[in-house]
């Protein structure tokens, strides 16, 4: 567990500017990935530290998640000063912002409900604007053919696909954390953002990052990020790190 001397000066850099935002994903980020979803948890260090940070003058905090803004808001246990921000950033406090297809939702849930039903440990988690096919706890054959139904099957919908890990999730409305990021920048006033992220759909918000601005990406693969740590207690340390170069 450690931070590059690159991240640290460009943390340090970060928390000297007037008003900071800082933001991150939840799962394999704020908190470990888990095989049960409902079992996530923030590490104990990385929540202490973001509270404490959403607590300084000119610092403000948000979690920008994949999961339902209510299941964030229950597993993350975040005071209100963490604004929270679900629905791969669709789901704000106030709402949506775009219209919900109740009818397309559903087609989508019966669909996945029909595939995941003769295979065990494919589950459907439906949420208020998409619904997802988990494959983490399947066998592998299961796994995979089950996410090749799903793709035949998406061909018919108007939907937006997120590919994460072990996970196809199809959403009615546009999802998009980078969107979620401007939205949270302008709110604040923000003169610089960080963001850490582990999976896919973190890239968009990765790609919003301007100069100053901080990009953390969690763990291997491909990213437009420029900063990288290995796993969720160096999100922690980073979190630690920023509150001590803020005070
Ligand atoms: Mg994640």
């Amino acid at each position: 567990m450690s931070l590059s001397a690159d991240l640290t000066r460009a943390l340090t850099a970060a928390a000297r500017v007037d008003r900071l935002l800082i933001t991150s994903d939840f799962d394999g980020t704020l908190a470990p990935i888990v095989n049960n979803p409902a079992d996530a948890r923030p590490l104990r260090d990385s929540a202490k530290a973001l509270v404490a940070l959403s607590e300084l003058p000119g610092v403000s905090t948000a979690l920008i998640s994949g999961r339902a803004l209510e299941v964030l808001r229950n597993l993350s246990g975040m005071p209100a000063a963490v604004h929270l921000v679900g629905s791969h950033g669709a789901e704000f406090d106030s709402g949506f912002a775009h219209p919900i297809d109740r009818a397309l939702l559903d087609t989508i849930a019966g669909e996945l409900q029909a595939i995941a039903a003769d295979r065990p440990g494919v589950t459907v988690e439906l949420k208020p604007a998409s619904v997802a096919l988990h494959v983490r706890n399947a066998e592998p054959a299961d796994a995979d053919s089950a996410l090749v139904q799903a793709h035949a099957a998406s061909k018919a919908w108007d939907a937006e696909l997120t590919e994460g890990k072990a996970v196809l999730e199809f959403a009615v409305i546009a999802t998009d954390k980078g969107e979620a990021i401007d939205i949270l920048r302008d709110e604040h006033e923000a003169s610089a953002v960080i963001y850490f992220g582990d999976d896919v759909t973190d890239e968009k918000a990765f790609r919003r990052l301007r100069d100053g601005d901080v990009g953390v990406k969690v763990g291997p693969g491909e990213t437009l990020a420029a900063y990288r740590v290995d796993e969720p207690e160096d999100v922690g340390a980073a979190l630690k790190y920023l509150l001590d170069a803020r005070r």
